[in-house]
């Protein structure tokens, strides 16, 4: 079947609205018809950064399952579906020890099944969701309630996941915990509830954005701050007995801002980066107080979350009001306008730009 899709040719250049051609889902893989698609952060930094090119973009979707290969056992067709860029091979090392999040082998589908022009075409983190239809392996393909109306139902697939995971899985935030959170957008907001969910007693949300600061008080954030400023410093100071916090996540993927973040640890604190830093950036890390301070810095890939428990989890959580999403929605695009955000033709997009698709 033929399908428009949103493909980035050439890197520092905006994506184009084109036509691919998929093949049918193989064996254990599924057809979903795209519903809506959040565009995530990571979709505009590939003009950067993709690994290769051309690329289908968009890996932050909800949609329904249309199509099965032969043998898929875990969702059927009807179903409402959030895609996980992560599906896990179930087989590595680390899948069999019980550690699906540190999969080594997070599985594509068995063959191309996206070409444009004849070709076989990259779609990005085993989704590519800027296109009407995907096929992805069933374990890409999570079922959630059908009450999940689709546009939250995407942004679960990446931005919930990362940011509430980062809290609850990667960093483990414990009850009573205090927490500075540098960079509250469609990620740091959710990192932000994600403290909140976990009963830390301190959040401390920096954004340069005033709604973002409003929003990060509503979704958690008992202070909030424009900058990382001496302000911060002495809030720090005051609310820890000059301890200093237990975590700082660092949202954004700017190592000066990961440096000043390490400062405001305390004893046995933890820095965890969830943003994407430039490929070649460097961090000057001064190992001698870090390693008397008995601190930890921790990667983060998509909270570490089991996508499969969580992401039906999550969408619960949202259903009984329990998980904040509404104000993450932003603006609806239809598919076409998707590369003019890259062009930056738009100015009030809100947190979350969500592709509509009917
Ligand atoms: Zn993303
Ligand atoms: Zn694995």
């Amino acid at each position: 079947m033929e399908a428009p899709a949103v493909i980035l040719h050439r890197y520092g250049e905006a994506p184009v609205l084109d036509t691919v051609r998929l093949d049918a889902p193989g064996p254990g893989e599924v057809l979903v018809e795209m519903v809506a698609s959040g565009i995530c952060h990571t979709d505009l930094s590939y003009v950067r950064d993709a690994r290769t090119v051309p690329v289908l973009l968009g890996h932050e979707g909800a949609g329904v399952v249309r199509a099965l290969g032969c043998g898929v056992r875990t969702v059927a067709e009807g179903d409402t579906v959030v895609i996980n860029w992560q599906p896990k091979c179930g087989r590595c090392r680390n899948c069999q020890r019980g550690r699906q999040d540190l999969c080594e082998n997070v599985a594509g589908t068995g063959a191309p099944r996206v070409f444009w022009r004849d070709a076989p075409l990259s779609v990005m983190l085993n989704a590519g969701t800027f296109c009407r239809f995907v096929v992805v392996p069933e374990g890409g393909a999570v079922p959630v309630s059908p009450k999940m109306p689709f546009a939250k139902a995407a942004l679960l697939g990446c931005g919930v996941a990362t940011g509430v995971g980062a809290a609850l899985y990667t960093a483990r935030v414990e009850p009573g915990d205090d927490v500075v959170v540098l960079g509250c957008g469609g990620v740091g907001l959710n990192v932000v509830q994600g403290a909140r969910l976990a009963q830390a007693r301190t959040v401390i949300a920096v954004d340069r954005d005033d709604t973002r600061r409003d929003l990060a008080r509503r979704y958690g954030a008992t202070h909030v701050f424009p900058a990382v400023t001496e302000l911060v410093t002495e809030e720090v100071r005051s609310l820890t007995q000059g301890r200093g916090v237990d975590h700082v996540f660092e949202v954004v993927g700017l190592p000066d801002l990961m440096l000043q973040g390490i400062d405001h640890l305390a004893r046995g604190g933890t820095l965890t980066l969830v943003g994407a830093a430039a490929r070649d950036a460097a961090l000057p890390l001064q190992p001698r107080r870090f390693m008397s301070q008995q601190q930890n810095l921790r990667g983060c890939i998509y909270g570490n979350i089991r996508p499969t428990r969580d992401l039906p989890l999550f969408a619960e959580l949202y259903l009984r009001g329990e998980l904040l999403l509404d104000e993450l929605e932003g603006r609806h695009l239809r598919l076409e306008d998707v590369p003019r955000v890259f062009t930056g033709e738009f100015t009030d997009l809100g947190v979350r730009p969500i592709v509509r698709f009917e």
